[in-house]
């Protein structure tokens, strides 16, 4: 019988689970909501069954499963550290879990390393070597990728992106720390923008959103409206590139990467979001060649950390071999 592997993405909001090949051609998969309020328990053992059904289905022996989980956790012990997140997730032995279930190697990796390892073998990022993944959607977070590999320092706490400081005294982040990348850019942090300027009498075609409640006021509202030619949300968009290139601007002097591949919501806004981020980078870094520099939107969607998950398990037999 032939061999067959699983990744699993585990979020706040979906899993997604999925068989395929050794080589990471996906055979079969499924999405489902988290339903949180379950606890880990009940969540897993729903997505270990889903595995079970896809490995009947696939045919093929089950040799070793990957998985990104929301962080942060420990990948030395295998545990799920209470990610904001998923609440109850506190020290639970996700990894020993899946080993009793499955009798395999189980591979576990924070989400969005997990996300840029999957753009790198399957998405954008295919035949780069260094590469950096920034995902903005409620929040923001990013994997660092040098010479192939997911770098992780110490504690796994490399590839925070999201909470670089980019405003002293800026807002307060949920890190507890302030002015943080994701407290400026992230989708949240748009809409917020936004609402607070609106509330304050800012004229806007969003103000008919903000007049049914502000939550009416989105991220991807505010982006619709500055393609529009919507004066006020132009301005908003045009804040959150600025932020964005400071951001961006520290991470190209840093590791000057192949390519910067963006996923999550905010992501989707495409070229508005990156032809206007080249640009001011090209201003703004001197020591970098930024022209050489790829700007990249994510090339696997919100399967990003599916795809991911399944290299995990093929970069581990790397490892060993
Ligand atoms: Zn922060």
């Amino acid at each position: 019988m032939s061999r067959i592997i699983a990744g699993i993405d585990i979020g706040g909001t979906k899993i997604a689970a999925a068989v395929a090949s050794p080589d990471g051609r996906i055979i079969a998969k499924q999405t489902f909501p988290t339903e949180v309020e379950k606890g880990p328990h009940e969540i897993l053992e729903r997505a270990m069954n889903i595995v079970g059904e896809l490995a009947r289905e696939a045919p093929g022996d089950l040799t070793a499963v990957g998985v990104g989980c929301a962080g942060p956790l420990d990948v030395v012990r295998g545990l799920i550290l209470s990610p904001p997140n998923l609440p109850g997730w506190d020290e639970f032995p996700l990894v020993e879990l899946l080993k009793q279930r499955f009798g395999v190697p189980v591979v576990l990796e924070n989400d969005a390393n997990a996300a840029a390892l999957g753009e790198q073998r399957f998405g954008a990022g295919r035949g780069f070597e260094n590469l950096v993944y920034i995902t903005i959607s409620t929040g923001i977070g990013g994997g660092v990728i040098v010479d192939g590999r997911i770098v992780r320092g110490v504690g796994s706490g490399a590839g925070e992106v999201g909470h670089m400081t980019i405003l002293p005294d800026g807002p307060v982040c949920g890190c507890g720390g302030r002015g943080c990348l994701e407290t400026l850019c992230s989708g949240t942090a748009i809409a917020r923008r936004a609402r607070e300027a609106i509330g304050q009498g800012a004229q806007s075609v969003l103000s008919v959103y903000f007049s049914n409640g502000p939550e009416g006021i989105t991220a991807a509202r505010v982006a619709e409206a500055a393609r529009s030619g919507d004066r006020f949300a132009g301005e908003i968009w045009s804040e959150t590139i600025k932020y964005l290139a400071l951001g961006i601007g520290n991470i190209i002097a840093t590791l000057a990467p192949e390519a910067i591949i963006f996923g999550g919501g905010v992501a989707m806004a495409g070229e508005q979001l990156l032809a206007p981020l080249r640009q001011r980078l090209i201003e703004q870094v001197k020591m970098a060649p930024v022209k050489d520099i790829r700007l990249l939107q994510a090339g696997l969607g919100s399967e990003s950390g599916l795809y991911g998950a399944i290299a995990l398990v093929a970069d581990a037999r790397r490892d060993k071999a």
